[in-house]
């Protein structure tokens, strides 16, 4: 499958990726957009939010979660911010489901 962010859960593209369980990811982002921005995916190809399934409930609150843990492991947690792009109108590039965490910088709103 053409997927960049399968490609990554494969190991065929390098990142800098600090964390793994069974059913995630999380790497850094390539292009950073505060001191602290890491991607969390799934290993499972999901092309965007509008293609979750009934079945994918329990995924999304392991993202959910993780997202919060790793976030105080890299010492967000004093704020931060979970972002999740749904198609080109929201600026979706990669059509892989990730949950963007940002943090260690004050955040605007609303976004532009
Ligand atoms: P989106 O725009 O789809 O919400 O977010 C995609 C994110 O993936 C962007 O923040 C972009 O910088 C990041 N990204 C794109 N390609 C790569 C890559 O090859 N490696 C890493 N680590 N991040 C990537
Ligand atoms: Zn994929």
């Amino acid at each position: 499958m053409d997927c960049l962010f399968c490609k990554i859960v494969a190991g065929d593209i390098p990142a800098r990726k600090f964390y793994e369980d069974e059913q995630v990811i999380a790497f850094h982002d390539i292009h950073p957009q505060a001191p602290v921005h890491f991607l969390l995916i799934p290993k499972k190809h999901i092309r965007t939010f509008n293609d979750l399934e009934e079945d994918d409930k329990a995924l999304l609150g392991h993202i959910t979660y993780t997202a919060q843990r790793l976030a105080k492991e890299l010492g967000c947690e004093g704020g931060f911010r979970m972002v999740m792009n749904c198609n080109p109108l929201a600026g979706q590039s990669v059509y892989h489901i990730h949950m963007h965490v940002l943090g260690q910088r004050q955040m605007a709103w609303p976004p532009g």
